[in-house]
């Protein structure tokens, strides 16, 4: 079977690597690459996977949105999303899934099984921190807290949240017992922080999304406070494996996964 990435720019993605070793380990002759396609040429779509002749792929930035006209069916939660970042097709249909937002929950429970009981703090309100909201949401005995820079940004959640900003966030760190960054601040600069984390409580668990560099400075400063940290990594495995579950039916061996994904960070 034949799989990709779909994004652009993609000359950088772990999941080519990630993918093709979960094959080989699992004894299958399976192939994953990943395609550019520009904003521009994504008309052409059906025609590239065609010509690839891919049995699945996965969707990234810029394209998660993009992808859904193309779509002949979508599931529930991706609808409700509006985003999808695996395509499973079956006998021509293109059917689409999200698998963000289950890869971060899984990694969470994993390090943090009393979900249900904590209060939850997201920075960020963009796709990834819907995709996991949702995901959050029914697991929860308490609201979730969403921070965002734009309260804007919130108009179309369907989800009862308590919507506050960057600077109350900051202000009630201390009353979270799992505070997750899911901005994209902290990959480019070592010293970049979205909030500040002074009242940061020793007992909260602290974790980013984000895996490149796979530890960020929101990560570093909650690690010297002597906070337990959970990077974006689990999150990429994860969501890895539940597309290979979508194409395939079958168990992925994520241990294998994260080790070679290691090796290139
Ligand atoms: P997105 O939809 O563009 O959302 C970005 C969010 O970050 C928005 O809430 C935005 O706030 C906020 N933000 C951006 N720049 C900011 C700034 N300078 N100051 C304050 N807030 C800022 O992006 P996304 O798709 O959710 O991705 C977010 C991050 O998650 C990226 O770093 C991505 O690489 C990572 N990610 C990781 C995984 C994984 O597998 N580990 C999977 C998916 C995504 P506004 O609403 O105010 O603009």
């Amino acid at each position: 079977m034949n799989f990709a990435v779909i994004g652009h720019p993609i000359d950088h993605s772990l999941s080519p690597i990630m993918h093709n070793e979960n094959f080989k380990i699992n004894g299958e002759d399976s192939t994953y690459k990943a395609i550019d396609i520009p904003e521009e040429q994504f008309h052409l779509i059906k025609e590239i996977v065609r010509k690839e002749s891919l049995d699945g792929f996965n969707v990234t930035i810029p394209h998660k949105e993009r992808i859904i006209p193309y779509l002949d069916e979508i599931d529930e939660q991706s609808r409700h999303l509006g985003a999808v970042n695996t395509v499973k097709i079956t006998n021509g249909k293109w059917i689409g899934h999200n698998t963000d937002g289950i890869g971060y929950v899984k990694g969470l429970k994993a390090i943090y099984p009393d979900l249900e009981n904590a209060y939850i703090l997201m920075i960020g309100a963009g796709g990834a921190s819907k995709g996991i909201a949702n995901e959050l949401y029914p697991h929860l005995n308490n609201k979730l807290t969403i921070a965002n820079r734009t309260l804007d940004r919130f108009k179309n959640w369907s989800i009862d949240i308590n919507a506050i900003s960057l600077k109350e966030a900051e202000r009630s760190l201390s009353e979270f017992d799992i505070v997750i960054n899911t901005t994209p601040i902290g990959m480019k600069s070592e010293s970049e922080l979205i909030i500040n984390l002074s009242n940061l409580d020793p007992d909260t668990l602290v974790s980013d999304i984000i895996y490149t560099p796979l530890k960020t400075a929101f990560l570093s400063k909650a690690e010297e406070n002597g906070n337990t940290i959970l990077n974006g990594l689990d999150m990429f495995i994860n969501q890895g494996a539940e597309s290979y579950k979508i194409w395939t039916g079958k168990e992925p061996n994520i241990k294998h996964m994260k080790k070679v994904v290691l090796k290139y960070l």
